[in-house]
This record gives structure tokens, sequence and C-alpha cells, in this order.
């Protein structure tokens, strides 16, 4: 379900609920400073539906302090005096990485509880996190400039230009709920590292991950003007935030719909837009069956689903099909559904019941049109069983839209030229995987997909946490994140020349 307001009467740092489970009581932060408003966000449990914590929420007041704030933090006007040197910013995420190694555990209980994710993948989330930190800290410490000599034609001169990254003055963040901690890292963390100070709108769907991170780099020496985290109603945070002309880049990351509407609200700023997916899984017909069997169930089913580059198509030769559907749905119920704090379980709840209720009705839908159900299928609240559907038709919704959760779609196709259609069919161009042992097609692939990202023998999400990452089409506008690609996007280039 939903997370809903209450009334700020006896909100405490910690507190215990009506059935003796700890609640975590945070708030929204202006410049390091915790906020003063009547209004709290309760957040519950997906799972059981507990209150898991509580958030002191922001109005648009606060919007205007977070943004004062983070722009009288430095001075552009040619005074340098309290910009971060690399050196400062570097030893920041340094003590902050060495805190959060920590208390990596006290996250992934959070991120799980507030999520509903799997324990197992809330902790592979904080060690992905991990790696963030330590990429964005050791990417401070290498000069970004360039060095272009001019007397390299007739008409050149003796000069030299040189290129520096300057950090812009202020970045919007507008984070989702699906990785609830590692897409706040993969904003907040590049931005640091190069200088610009950030304001966070985290998902009020998990708010509180994002807001223990803020309170961990405050801890470690993050100069509070640097960072301002802030939960409250769309109208009052959200629009006016990305709206404001003082911010000079917005980056979001999130679904279609809300991602284009930014776009249109922006205005004259920096946007970047990382949006949906679904993600295609390529078996050829010499593919190593196994293999393809333990990407396709990885990849429909880690994260319950829920990641932008989960397979949400599995697309299998016409030869192989029967092999691959028989060894598949076998492997499909090893992933145990259930409670996401025990251990053994592997998918965990979506985000909300009413996830739930949409993914079950697409199946509904499907099987309509044609498709059978071969495993799972069944819906308990926000807990959705892995699902195998074969015969899906090529127009069914939940291969043509993207559906957010553990389902696993298989469509066939007769040839490569045949795959690469299916394939590039739908509004989304995000990233894919291919299983094969063939040169040529894997080639081909690479070329001819119209994706951000084509992984031989990898599921669609294979990447490393500095490596570009990014979606064409309706799953973004082609500029790349990743720590590095990141660190550029939150600077702007100077170039100056001297005699030389
Ligand atoms: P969402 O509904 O678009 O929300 C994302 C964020 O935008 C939330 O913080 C939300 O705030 C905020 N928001 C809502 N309306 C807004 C508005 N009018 N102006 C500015 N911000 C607004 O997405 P979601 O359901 O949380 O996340 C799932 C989606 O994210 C999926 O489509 C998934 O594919 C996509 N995703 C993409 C990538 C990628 O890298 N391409 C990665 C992960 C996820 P509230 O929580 O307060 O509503």
């Amino acid at each position: 379900m939903s997370n809903n307001e209450i009334d700020v009467a006896s909100h405490k740092q910690k507190s215990v609920s009506e059935n003796g489970v700890d609640v975590i009581n945070l708030s929204s932060y202006v410049a390091g400073k915790k906020i003063e408003s009547d209004k709290i966000l309760e957040v519950h449990s997906p799972y059981d539906n507990r209150i898991v914590g509580t958030v002191i929420q922001a109005n648009c007041s606060h919007v205007q302090q977070a943004i004062e704030a983070a722009l009288s933090g430095k001075s552009f006007s040619g005074k340098t005096g309290n910009i971060l040197t690399r050196y400062e910013r570097y030893s920041i995420l340094e003590k902050a990485r060495n805190i959060f190694l920590e208390r990596k555990e006290e996250f992934a209980q959070l991120i799980s509880a507030e999520s509903g994710l799997a324990i197992r993948e809330a902790r592979y989330e904080t060690n992905r996190a991990q790696d963030v930190f330590l990429f964005a800290a050791i990417e401070i410490l290498n000069d970004d400039g360039q060095i272009f000599s001019c007397d390299i034609t007739p008409n050149g001169k003796a000069r030299k230009i040189f290129t520096l990254r300057e950090p812009l003055s202020l970045a919007v963040c507008i984070t989702p709920f699906n990785h609830p901690l590692n897409q706040v890292v993969h904003k907040i963390l590049p931005a640091i590292a190069v200088g610009t100070p950030v304001i966070l709108k985290p998902s009020e769907k998990t708010p509180l991950s994002a807001i223990r991170l803020t309170e961990l780099l405050y801890e470690a020496g993050l100069p509070h003007y640097m960072l301002s985290t802030l939960l409250g109603p769309t109208n009052e945070i959200a629009e006016p935030l990305v709206k404001d002309p003082r911010v000079s880049i917005v980056s979001f990351t999130g679904s279609v719909a809300v991602g284009k509407h930014i776009a249109t609200t922006a205005g004259y700023k920096k946007v970047i837009l990382e949006l949906g997916g679904n993600d295609p899984l390529i078996i050829m017909e010499d593919a190593d069956i196994e293999r393809a069997v333990f990407l396709a169930a990885e990849g429909s089913f880690r994260n319950s689903g829920q990641r932008c580059t989960a397979v949400k198509r599995i697309l299998v030769h016409e030869k192989i099909k029967d092999e691959f559907i028989k060894k598949f749905a076998e492997k499909a119920k090893e992933y145990k559904c259930g409670d996401p704090s025990d251990p053994e379980t592997r998918v965990g709840t979506v985000i909300d019941e009413a996830a739930a209720i949409y993914l079950e009705k697409v199946v509904k839908k499907s099987v309509e049109q044609g498709a059978k159900v071969i495993v799972g299928g069944n819906r308990k609240g926000a807990l959705m069983e892995p699902t195998v559907i074969i015969d899906v038709p090529r127009n069914a919704d939940m291969v043509v839209y993207e559906s957010f959760g553990p389902l696993a779609p298989i469509m066939s196709f007769k040839d490569i030229d045949d795959a690469i259609a299916l394939s590039n069919s739908t509004a989304y161009g995000l990233s894919s995987g291919v299983v094969t042992k063939n040169m040529e097609y894997a080639l081909r692939f690479v070329r001819e997909l119209n994706v951000g990202t084509v992984n031989i023998n990898e599921v669609p999400g294979y990447r490393i946490e500095r490596s570009p990452f990014g979606g064409i089409k309706d799953s973004g506008l082609g500029v790349k994140e990743g720590v590095i690609e990141a660190m550029k996007c939150f600077t702007f280039v100077k170039t100056f020349s001297l005699p030389w």
C-alpha cells in the first residue's frame, strides 16, 4: 500500500510500533538542518504493512531555503575560496565510504524493510553502493582537463588551448523506488565529487535509506550547503525545483511519463533522463542453453524484476524453444518468493499492492490473447510469484510496455533478422542481452539493436558502476550515467588559451 501522511504528534528519533517493531523516525534536511513541519510521511513495509519509519515532510518554503543555502555556499563571481579542493572532496567521500562499510547491514535492513526487496538483494545493493563510493573518490584524483596544441596546421598559431571542468551551481536529483540507495548514490556522489551542490528528492515510497545516507555524508564532513534532502508533495517540492531557473541541472531517473513531463517543464537548463525499459534477452539457436536459462532467470526475477534493465522479454530461436522452456520452467521454481527478511527468499514483494495487481492484470490479459502461464501467476498482497508465460503474442501489453515485476514472457523468432526486428519493435531502447557463441551474430546485434547497451552472454543489466550507462528512444536522451559520465554531467567545460 502507499505511504500516508500522519499528524506530527509524538515524532521521536526512534519509537516502537503497536506490534513491538522498531520504527525509525527521520526528517527532511535543508543544508544539514532538520526541518520543522507538521506533516509526516509514514513508510510502510509492502510485505506486512507495518510502519517501518516516518519522515518529516518539507514544504515550498523549505525549497526556497534549500536553493538559497546551496547557492550561498560558494561564489561564482570569481571568488573561489569556498570551493572544495579535490583532496577535500576525496577525503569526504573516503571517510563516508568507511562509515558506510561499518553500516552496510543497517542500510541493507532498511532497504529491505522499506521496499519489500529480499534481504539478499538489499545486501547486493549495498555492495554496489560501496563501489560507487570507491569509484567516485578515485575519479576525483584524476585530472579531467585536455590540452590542444594550436600549431598543428598551416593556419595554426603558437598557442595552446586548455580545458578544465567547473562545477554547476546547483543540481536537483530525483530518484525512483526500485534501487532505493543505489539510484541515490549514482547521482549525489558524482555531484559531490565535482563540487556541485545537490538538492535530492528521493522516492516517497523508499525515502529512509536516502535520508540515512544524507546524515552519513554530513557526518563524514560534507559541508552542509552541498546537500539538502527534501520529501513532500510533488506540487510543493519536485515541480518547483524542476522549474526553478536558479537550478542548473535536473538529473532524473524514473518513469517515462514523469521524465517526459520534466522535459517539458524544466526550461533552460541541463536535463538528464534515465527512464523505463523492456529489455530483451535474445537466445540464438547456438546458445549454451544452461547459460541462457541462468541469465533468463537472474534477469527476470532478481530485485523482484524491478530493475530498469531487468529482462522483460525472453526471445528464443524457434529451433530450441521447447528445450529452453522446459529447463527454464524448472529453474524458475528455484526462485522462492516470500518474506523479504528471510535469507532464503530470492524474490520479495514488488513496491506495493497496486503494482502487483497491475502485473496480475497484464498476465490475465495476455492469457485472454492466447498466452499460457506455466509457472507462478499468483499474487498475495504485494507478493507476485515469479511467473513464466509462453506463447505471448507480440502485441501483448506485457511486452509492448514495461512490466515492472518478476514476469518472464517468452516469445520465439525464426532467424536473426526477425530477432532484431522484434527486439527493436517497442518504444524503449535501454539495454539488451544476447546469448550466442557466433561472433557474426554478436557483431550484428551490437550494430543493429537500437539500445544503449548490448551485453553478449550476459544479462542486459550487467555493468560496473563507473562504466557508461543509459538508454535511447523512450528510455532516455542518450546521455550516459555511471560515475565517470555523471561527473561530467554535473560540470561545464571551460576552455582557456595561452601563448605557447
Ligand atoms: P516515477 O513514478 O517516475 O517516480 C520517480 C521520482 O519522480 C519519484 O521521486 C517521484 O516522486 C518523482 N516525481 C513524480 N512526479 C513528479 C513530477 N511531476 N515532477 C518531478 N518529479 C516527480 O518512477 P518510479 O515508479 O519511482 O520508478 C520506476 C521507474 O523508474 C520504472 O519505469 C523504471 O524503469 C525507471 N527506472 C529507470 C532507470 C534507468 O536508469 N533508466 C533506473 C531505475 C528505474 P514521488 O515518489 O514523490 O512520487
